[in-house]
């Protein structure tokens, strides 16, 4: 599932493999934008915002992609067999005398001016590793509705833009709160902390191949295997109090927490 962190790596795989260069190949996979041609453009950027991205090219044209759940784009080398899934999940590709990109499963694909690219990104909160962050407003955006669960409020990119279902429930746990917790119920340090963590988090996981929200010191005496506090450890013993750590549906996407460590509703 894609993070923020995530997105933020494909931007600079694609922007590495396309920026500068000109397409000799585009093929957009969509009904609408099947006859949208990029082939003679010069690509000027890829940037990620929240979990979207966006491709410029010359001409004042942005291609823009959101991964959702299981979708990617894969870079090749000219030549090379494209390994990212069958030949019917491909999207878009974009390509020049060096690189192929190609996009799989892309739920959202759509061909945009790029002075317009606030439709698409507009209604985002501070994008956690973007320009535009902002503690201040991610703060007060999460505690405007005090009753909505923790979970929810996370998630939301309205909010602040870059978490996905791992962090939040990583972030859950740092902040000592089940994801159902309201938010008006946290202490206020508590979610001033959780807004900074957040993005100490995604900052430290940048450029990590591996997301990890634990460190040796934190998590010691566990090993260096474990990487996060308690997404996917369903049954396994917190690394802070050895509790076995619970799963549950929240939003019909399971999520993970320390029953002792962490406290609020469960459901
Ligand atoms: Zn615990």
């Amino acid at each position: 599932m894609p993070e923020g962190d995530t997105v933020l790596q494909t931007a600079g795989r694609l922007g590495t493999a396309l920026a500068g260069r000109v397409l000799t190949r585009s093929d957009l996979r969509v009904p609408r934008f099947a006859t949208a041609d990029l082939t003679g453009r010069t690509v000027l950027d890829v940037v990620s915002r929240g979990k979207h991205l966006l491709t410029r090219v010359e001409g004042g044209l942005t291609l823009h992609s959101h991964l959702r759940m299981d979708g990617a784009w894969r870079v090749y080398a000219a030549g090379e067999r494209w390994r990212g899934g069958p030949a019917h999940q491909i999207r878009a590709v974009l390509g020049n005398a060096e690189h192929t990109a190609v996009g799989y499963r892309l739920p959202v694909l759509e061909l945009l001016r790029t002075r317009d690219e606030a439709k698409a990104v507009g209604h985002l909160g501070p994008d956690l590793l973007g320009p535009d962050w902002d503690p201040g407003t991610a703060l007060r955006n999460l505690l405007a509705d005090p009753g909505r669960p923790l979970g929810d409020a996370l998630l939301d990119q309205r909010n602040l833009a870059g978490i996905g279902n791992i962090y939040k429930a990583e972030l859950c746990f740092l902040a000592r709160a089940t994801p159902w917790l309201a938010v008006g119920d946290l202490p206020a340090p508590t979610a001033a902390r959780l807004v900074t963590t957040a993005k100490q988090l995604l900052e430290a996981n940048r450029d990590r191949p591996t997301r990890t929200t634990t460190t040796p010191r934190t998590a010691r005496g566990h090993g260096p295997k474990e990487r996060l506090w308690v997404y996917g450890r369903t049954d396994r013993p917190c690394l802070r109090c050895g509790t076995p750590i619970r799963t549950a549906d929240q939003d019909a996407r399971p999520t993970y927490w320390c029953p002792r460590c962490q406290s609020g509703p469960t459901q």
